[in-house]
């Protein structure tokens, strides 16, 4: 059985083309010869509703994304999704171009023949009580219905605001605020039942281990793609993180 693949926190835009380029070639050169395609939140750097992908007034990188999946789907590679905190707005519409399966966060998958809790992670970093806040309301049915109800263009004007406010207040916070809470990694693995954790988010890249209640656990966490990028691969003989 070939490794399931997982990646996260591509953070895809137009405004930065090599990464756009190298998702592709992974796409086509790695994941084509996956058994499944992960994608654990953050593909896109912001996505304000499923009219990006067009006609009137969408982002060509989109359609393009959303044609390499559905690629990838017809060749056997199921692909599967899951929000982030940038693209939570990916609906229905690019599920369908895209071929891929919305994944609640968090999810339970079998890969690599072992049960595997998968988060985006943000939920994870209970220390920043602002993100939490400001994350409930953003999940909300009526904030997410009123937002999708204003035009394409004020809609990418709210964008605007919203990126530098949180760039003013991420700047201002330690770091350790911005990474997952320990009490929050025990009881997610705790909920479930599971001895294995994926997420990405806070861009720390690594494998941590941990005891839950007298269970040996690991925490795997995947790289973004800002600088270099990379993916989990994992199969029956366990994961394995791969930079580029
Ligand atoms: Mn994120």
């Amino acid at each position: 059985m070939p490794a399931a693949l997982l990646i996260s926190d591509l953070h895809l835009t137009g405004e930065r083309p090599e990464i756009v380029e190298r998702f592709f070639a992974f796409l086509e050169e790695r994941a084509a010869r996956a058994s499944a395609l992960y994608v654990l939140g953050d593909l896109f750097e912001y996505w304000i509703g499923d009219d990006e992908l067009g006609p009137a007034a969408g982002d060509p990188l989109a359609r393009r994304v959303a044609e390499g999946f559905a690629t990838l789907s017809r060749g056997g590679v199921p692909v599967a999704l899951m929000h982030g905190n940038r693209d939570f707005l990916i609906g229905p519409r690019f599920c369908e171009a895209s071929g891929a399966r919305l994944l609640p966060d968090p999810s339970v998958e079998m890969i690599g023949g072992m049960r595997t809790l998968l988060m985006h992670g943000d939920t994870l970093c209970t220390d920043d009580l602002d993100y939490q806040a400001w994350r409930r309301q953003a999940r909300s049915a009526a904030w997410q219905n009123e937002f999708l109800a204003r035009s394409i263009d004020e809609r990418r004007r709210l964008l605007q605001e919203f990126r530098a406010m949180s760039k003013e207040v991420v700047s201002s916070k330690p770091a350790d605020i911005m990474d997952v809470n320990d009490g929050a990694v025990r009881q997610a693995l705790r909920d479930y039942g599971l001895t294995r954790l994926v997420h990405g988010h806070t861009h720390r890249p690594a494998r941590h281990t941990l005891e839950v209640d007298g269970r040996r656990c690991e925490r795997w966490v995947l790289p973004d793609w800002y600088e270099t990028g990379g993916y989990l691969s994992a199969d029956e003989t366990g994961p394995r993180l791969v930079g580029f």
